[in-house]
């Protein structure tokens, strides 16, 4: 087996310097827990950014993976499949819309999402020809396609990647009123947004932000496109985090009263469980249906393999109470962590909702204070990465009991506590 040391060099030799990874190579993962190539074992709080919300190799899924693959994996679009057509109607009765599209990778979701909504622009609300705008918000994170990082203002993802893709419009944040502003003009399209702003550092908006910014959308005639490739997937303790505070396993027609249903809902990520690249974009059918045969593809999308393991994914979710689940563990941890800033100088800020969390580390932004925390924290046997500098994020498996959280809980404070010492 290749060497914590010789997989760092590895990489360092032959890959290109697109990230800065934590120095700990992982070699195996089961639930809640990954090994190093050394036997060390670590509790997860990355889950890949929240792709592997039903835990490592969760065997359902790993189960379907297995017995597809040696089935039929990919026959492309040009003849239908087996399984495409019962996930479609899984999927969309699931989530509670009309119709699905499948795509791979979170960043595909997105540019899908945008073409739809230019091409709803165009054909049904009647705006000229190649005018349509689409908002979005400061500090989003949507992905990395040369169109998404037009609409970044994270420098890093965009400098030196231009020209730049135009027809959108920025907008603050968590702010209704310069939303509103925005929507006056005729020309706008949609509304991009994450529910919960993840790569910003966890960013909660107000409780009554998503309505409102969904009733604003409608009175001028926008769509409201939620980009839930994170917070989605009972990661933020309900099934999406559109949701609000339902809990049902299923889609939310049950509450409608605390349900902002999106015109256009993009999920990644957990879709798969973490095992396989699957996303998809669900709308009903008068937004939908603007797409038509040769107007949008890709040759994976809606692959067999890709079908059968989101359809394990989904069904983990709600066999499991995944969202209940990360619901409860969601309190007690942020129970624990504000208990930890009354002692601890170090810590700001506790947020997040469900299993999506994180700590404000009292230290500038340019400062490598949460970088070393994230050191210390793998030292003692726990992976997490700094966002933005100075935030490290929390967000574990949705499988973790109470009792393996209580063991985190504790690694994070020794950490910290010994960290105000040093
Ligand atoms: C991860 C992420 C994406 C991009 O997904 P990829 O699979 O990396 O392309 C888009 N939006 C949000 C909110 C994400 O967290």
């Amino acid at each position: 087996m290749t060497s914590t040391k010789d997989a760092i060099a590895l990489e360092n030799k032959y890959g290109a310097h697109n990230y800065h990874p934590l120095p700990v190579v992982l070699s195996k993962g089961d639930g809640v827990y990954v090994w190093d190539p050394e036997g060390n074992r670590y509790f997860d709080f990355l889950s890949a950014y929240s792709a592997v919300n039903q835990g490592h190799c969760h065997p359902a899924i790993i189960g379907a993976l297995k017995e597809q693959a040696e089935t039929l994996t990919l026959t492309s679009r040009a003849f239908y499949n087996d399984v495409l057509g019962p996930y479609e109607k899984f999927i969309t009765e699931y989530f509670g819309f009309d119709k699905v599209l499948p795509m791979n990778t979170g960043a595909e979701g997105v540019e899908t999402a945008i073409k739809i909504c230019r091409k709803w622009a165009y054909e049904k609300k009647g705006i000229p020809e190649n005018e349509a705008k689409i908002i979005v918000c400061t500090n989003n994170f949507h992905g990395r396609t040369t169109t998404i990082i037009s609409f970044s203002n994270d420098t890093d993802a965009q400098k030196n990647f231009g020209p730049y893709t135009p027809g959108f419009i920025k907008v603050e944040y968590n702010n209704i009123d310069d939303l509103e502003s925005a929507l006056q003009d005729d020309s706008v399209a949609g509304f991009l947004v994450e529910p919960i702003q993840g790569e910003a550092g966890v960013m909660v908006p107000d409780e009554d932000y998503l309505s409102k910014a969904k009733a604003l959308c409608h009175k001028y005639d926008a769509l409201f496109i939620a980009d839930e490739i994170q917070t989605g997937i009972a990661r933020t303790g309900s099934l999406l985090a559109v949701c609000g505070d339902c809990t049902c396993e299923n889609h939310c027609e049950r509450q409608p009263e605390t349900y902002v249903k999106p015109d256009i809902l993009i999920l990644g990520k957990a879709l798969s469980g973490g095992v396989y690249p699957v996303s998809a974009v669900l709308a009903d059918q008068e937004v939908m249906d603007v797409i038509k045969p040769g107007q949008h593809g890709s040759t994976f999308g809606g692959n067999p393999l890709a079908a059968k393991v989101a359809i394990a994914a989904l069904n983990v979710v709600r066999d499991e109470n995944l969202a209940v689940n990360a619901r409860k563990l969601g309190i007690q941890f942020r129970n624990k962590m504000n208990e930890l800033k009354e002692k601890s100088k170090l810590i700001n800020t506790v947020r997040g909702k469900g299993l999506l969390n994180a700590i404000e580390i009292n230290d500038s932004p340019g400062s490598s204070t949460a970088w070393d925390i994230c050191v210390k924290l793998k030292e003692n046997g726990l992976l997490a990465k700094p966002t933005h500098g100075n935030i490290i994020r929390f967000a574990p498996p949705l499988v973790m009991t109470s009792e393996q959280l209580d063991e985190c809980i504790k690694i994070i404070e020794k950490t910290i506590l010994e960290f105000n010492r040093s």
